[in-house]
């Protein structure tokens, strides 16, 4: 005889039933979007004579332990993706205000950014033009400038090629990655959520409309109105048991700091994103100059990401064991021949760390945002990458889906995980098995 699917997640369940705890929502995952979703709902529905308290964040870990970890801290509105720079344009402002959103300060560092693309003729490049154009309609100042212009908002040592075209985001920023999380330890407790740390979520019961009604933990049961899945890298897994498919995975980068000297930072640096050499860099701490690279754009290294599929087994558990975490030699060695192009004291600098992470990624590399179709109250939150500039506006859309829609809830129909039904993932291995590879030129372009 077959089970009910809500059934067979219960027979999976092994630890202590503590019944009948209800919250209005439980968001799962206390990273950065995670946090935001609680903060905005909580917000929200302490209009509607809930109590904060009702939203509770379970995380397996502690907050921002995941890939909250380990981002850059870099904030940046420009992206190929118009509806993307839209929200991103958005977060930004929350971001620089977020003593009024979350009721809890950030310290910024204004430091703009630096964009430079090859010159493919004349002095420009039709592509990156055309990104200056549609940014600008949306109203983010993002120029071409001479390189006469670039140098003069860069320190001596960073090499600009006059092969090369440069744009300026003045409105880009970078924080602390440890200031971001006390951050969203200070905002939760602010703000009156609850917080479970230390605590798993293992299994749904489902209702009879299919709906998630209670949450099944390390801790206990407890049951919920809606359900926010904020837990990126590690859905598939949490998923699984329930049946829903859920396409994340992760791609491997290595990031590395060099430490320079003080005296040669005089002119602060702008975040440099080298498209050149496919590198981000951005000042760090120390006076060190931090390096990564972007997400890969073509179809071969997405699909190996999905072909693999380690994360329906293992979660994302891999990324936050240490032995996954050096970097090693040759990586460091390929670092840094990548940052001697651009910076011509690099062979003077001192290594000073670096470890290797993982981004999350979809299939189509755009987030997985909203409702999800198969399930009446589960709603996700799911980066595609580089999602921590992105995190307040998209706690404000979670809020909105919860709580009677609103125009982020509308613009972020287009990440609908149902985009990836009827037979969506089978013609994405039929691109990646095709000579076309139509995915990398339709892969989101920055
Ligand atoms: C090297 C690097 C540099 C980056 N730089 C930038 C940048 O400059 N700017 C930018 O915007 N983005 C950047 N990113 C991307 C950014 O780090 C992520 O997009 C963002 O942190 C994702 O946050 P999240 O809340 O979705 O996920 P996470 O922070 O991973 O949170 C998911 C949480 O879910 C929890 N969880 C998992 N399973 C369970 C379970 N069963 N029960 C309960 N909880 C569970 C985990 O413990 C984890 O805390 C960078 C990423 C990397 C790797």
């Amino acid at each position: 005889m077959m089970l009910p699917a809500c059934v067979l997640t219960v027979l999976k369940y092994s630890g202590n039933f503590v019944l009948d705890q209800s919250f209005h929502t439980i968001v799962i995952g206390g990273g950065c979007l995670g946090t935001a979703a609680a903060i905005s709902i909580a917000k929200r529905i302490s209009r509607r004579g809930h109590a904060a308290s009702d939203v509770c964040i379970i995380d397996k870990m502690i907050v921002g332990s995941g890939l909250s970890a380990r981002h850059s801290g870099i904030v940046r509105a420009a992206n190929a993706d118009s509806t993307a720079a839209v929200l991103a344009q958005q977060a930004s402002e929350m971001w620089a205000n977020l003593e009024t959103h979350w009721g809890v300060g950030l310290n910024l560092e204004n430091t703009g950014a630096l964009w430079i693309a090859c010159d493919t003729g004349g002095g420009a490049n039709a592509k990156w033009s055309g990104l200056q154009k549609s940014l600008r309609e949306q109203g983010i100042d993002f120029s071409q400038l001479s390189l006469a212009e670039a140098r003069q908002i860069c320190p001596d040592f960073v090499l600009l090629n006059d092969d090369e075209v440069f744009f300026h985001e003045s409105g880009a920023f970078q924080v602390d990655p440890s200031n971001v999380r006390e951050t969203l330890y200070s905002a939760i407790k602010k703000n009156g959520i609850t917080l479970l740390e230390k605590t798993e979520v293992q299994g749904f019961e489902r209702g009879e409309s299919g709906e998630v009604a209670k949450v099944m933990t390390s801790a206990g049961t407890f049951k919920c109105s809606y359900v926010i899945n904020a837990s990126g890298p590690w859905s598939p897994a949490i998923f699984a048991g329930m049946g829903l498919s859920i396409p994340v995975s992760v791609e491997l980068v290595h990031v590395a700091n060099w430490l320079t000297s003080l005296n040669e930072m005089e002119t602060g640096m702008p975040i440099i994103a080298d498209y050149v050499n496919l590198a981000y860099f951005r000042q760090w701490r120390d006076g060190e100059i931090h390096m990564h690279q972007p997400r890969k754009r073509g179809i071969r290294e997405t699909a190996r990401a999905f072909s693999e599929s380690p994360l329906s087994v293992l979660g994302a558990d891999f990324m936050n064991d240490p032995t996954n975490q050096a970097l090693g030699y040759s990586q460091m060695r390929v670092y840094e021949q990548l940052a001697r192009r651009r910076f011509s004291n690099m062979d003077q600098t001192v290594y000073g760390s670096g470890y290797r992470s993982f981004f999350d990624i979809t299939p189509d590399l755009r987030f997985i945002l909203g409702p999800d179709h198969r399930v009446p109250n589960l709603i996700h939150s799911l980066g595609s990458g580089q999602a921590f500039k992105y995190a307040p506006v998209l706690g404000e859309m979670m809020a909105q889906y919860v709580d009677g829609g609103g125009p982020l809830a509308d613009l972020g129909q287009e990440f609908s995980i149902s985009r990836f039904s009827d037979g969506y993932m089978a013609e994405f291995w039929s691109k990646v098995q095709g000579t076309e590879n139509v995915l990398q030129a339709e892969g989101a372009g920055l």
